[in-house]
């Protein structure tokens, strides 16, 4: 598990989420820890590494 930083989209406030590097590929609804709003998180991991991270806005 990796420990990411990212904006929320909804409250641009910097936010982290624990991040499993043993899966390829995750598409995940995360709440936001500060708004909970539901933040759409796609990460693509390669070798242990986070080659993408993209927080989207459900709406
Ligand atoms: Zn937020």
């Amino acid at each position: 598990m990796d420990e990411y930083f990212f904006q929320c989209p909804y409250c641009w406030q910097q936010i982290s989420m624990l991040v499993d590097l043993s899966q390829s590929n995750q598409n995940y609804i995360e709440d936001c820890e500060i708004c909970c709003n539901p933040i759409q998180i796609t990460v693509a991991i390669e070798q242990q590494n986070i080659l993408s991270f993209v927080a989207k806005s459900m709406s």
